[in-house]
């Protein structure tokens, strides 16, 4: 007898598969496939995928995988196909099982959004460690999480890559999930929002089907945490649609939590309205943690990964916390590389600071890591006395394009950030003009002493 998936056990097969997968091929592969039936007499879990390309590579190369995936949540073997079929046939035979006679695994108040799998149960409160670079956004994320749309609403997060935004929303959508299980809970990054948006405006059929669920689906939540809504800058369709997803979800004081890598108010392609919306409430940012915070989070990382906590371990978290500053997650792959190396490496060796220096090169080599263009272009200004903003801008007087070429300049020089990279820091511009900036200070360097001079003494600042 076929019966419908319940949907928590699906999120259950979904997170130990997104443990063992790497993100990009979990977020390509893995979820786009729609869960169908399941046969417990066949011992059969039915699949399918709108995307034939991706049905048959799921076939090819994932179907182990999830049939052991299932097997852990099931604590039996079951035997899974997948299938190529379109959406609406999806649908079909998703309502044929729904509305047959055969009742749903679960009763009705767990039967979740279906979406909540996207959460990642690994990112909760219970293990973020709070420092005074993150402790408002926290709180702020814990209250809410207590009470949606009770408190604050909405929530803006925002602060540089690897700093823990995306755990905090996870950990506020767990939370309310394990609070209030009635709650629809949705957490997207922008990007799936706009490709979903995309595939709903792009119905072969010409019909208002697709979008209207798509409508519905974001329009019906209780809580909706979208993640690096920076993606959306400059993409017309989906802000307006976003737009009026906030609108309706605000009104009937449904919660709204957005993440992004800047202020709203540095979001420069982005309806006003939105950016003014964004700001009806909370802004909080999340900064680098300083030194004790870091400590801690390699301290924790340490137990969770059931490392061995001795001298020299703790030696060399101290290391690792010292160098690494700016980037969470470049502090924990430190330490989950030295893991998997003493692990791997003839004769196990033991995880010591000389180990660490000879095994990290990338780290202990790199160009200095508490060097970044931030910093960089924070001591330009001061030195030559302009605005920051005015060094990001397009302004072509020369006290502002001698300073903002240098800038670019010592960003190349100092930091492993790409051309395209540069551009972004300075409001967006292209790689060529990066280029050019950097070719010319370079030439002038060679022919004007006092420059060079010049460039010396900034270098010396930042590097201090
Ligand atoms: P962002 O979304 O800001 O780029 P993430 O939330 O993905 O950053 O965080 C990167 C990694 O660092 C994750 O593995 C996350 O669990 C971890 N992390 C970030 N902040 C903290 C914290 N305060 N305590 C513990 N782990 C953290
Ligand atoms: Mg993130």
């Amino acid at each position: 007898m076929k019966v419908t998936i319940d949907q928590s056990r699906w999120a259950e097969v979904m997170s130990i598969l997104k443990k063992n997968i790497p993100e990009v091929s979990f977020k390509t592969w893995i979820v786009p496939i729609r869960p169908i039936y399941r046969d417990d007499e066949k011992r059969v879990l039915a699949l399918a995928c709108s995307d034939q390309f991706k049905a048959g590579l799921i076939k090819t190369r994932y179907l182990k995988e999830i049939e052991s995936a299932l097997s852990q949540v099931l604590k039996k073997d079951y035997k899974v196909n997948i299938s190529y079929s379109t959406d609406e046939d999806i649908n079909e035979m998703l309502s044929e099982v729904g509305s047959g006679k055969e009742k749903k695994l679960i009763p009705k108040s767990e039967d979740r959004s279906g979406d909540e799998y996207f959460l990642n149960p690994k990112y909760t409160f219970d293990n973020y460690i709070v420092g005074s670079n993150n402790n408002y956004a926290h709180a702020v994320s814990l209250a809410i999480a207590e009470s949606p749309a009770e408190v604050y609403n909405p929530l803006f997060i925002y602060g540089g890559s690897g700093l823990g935004k995306t755990h905090l929303m996870h950990a506020i959508g767990n939370y309310i999930l394990k609070h209030h299980p009635e709650l629809k809970v949705l957490y997207v990054s922008s990007e799936m929002f706009t490709n979903e948006l995309i595939q709903a405006l792009n119905d072969p059929n010409n019909s208002n089907r697709r979008i209207n669920f798509f409508k519905e689906k974001y329009r019906g939540v209780d809580v909706l945490l979208i993640d690096d809504i920076q993606f959306i800058e400059g993409k017309e369709a989906t802000q307006e649609e976003l737009f009026h997803t906030f609108n309706t979800l605000y009104e009937f004081q449904k919660q709204i939590v957005l993440s992004s890598d800047r202020h709203p108010s540095k979001l420069t392609s982005l309806d006003e309205r939105l950016k003014s919306r964004f700001q009806w409430n909370i802004v909080a940012d999340v900064q680098p943690p300083d030194f004790e915070t870091r400590v801690a989070i390699l301290r924790q990382m340490a137990e969770q990964e059931n490392m061995l906590i001795d001298d020299d371990l703790l030696q060399v978290i101290d290391l690792l916390a010292e160098k690494i500053k700016f980037n969470i997650r470049d502090l924990e792959s430190s330490l989950t590389r030295l893991k998997s190396y003493s692990q791997f490496m003839p004769g196990n060796p033991k995880i010591t600071v000389a180990f660490a220096k000879q095994t990290l090169t990338d780290v202990f080599n790199a160009k200095d890591s508490t060097i970044n263009c931030e910093k960089i272009k924070n001591v330009v200004c001061k030195k030559y006395n302009i605005k920051l903003t005015d060094l990001e801008s397009s302004k072509r007087k020369r006290e502002f394009t001698h300073p903002r070429q240098v800038a670019m300049y010592l960003c190349r020089e100092m930091t492993d950030q790409s051309l395209p990279q540069i551009g972004k820091q300075f409001g967006g511009k292209d790689h060529t003009t990066v280029l050019h900036a950097c070719k010319k200070i370079e030439d002038e360097i060679k022919t004007s002493a006092i420059l060079a001079e010049e460039i010396k003494l900034i270098k010396d600042e930042i590097s201090q």
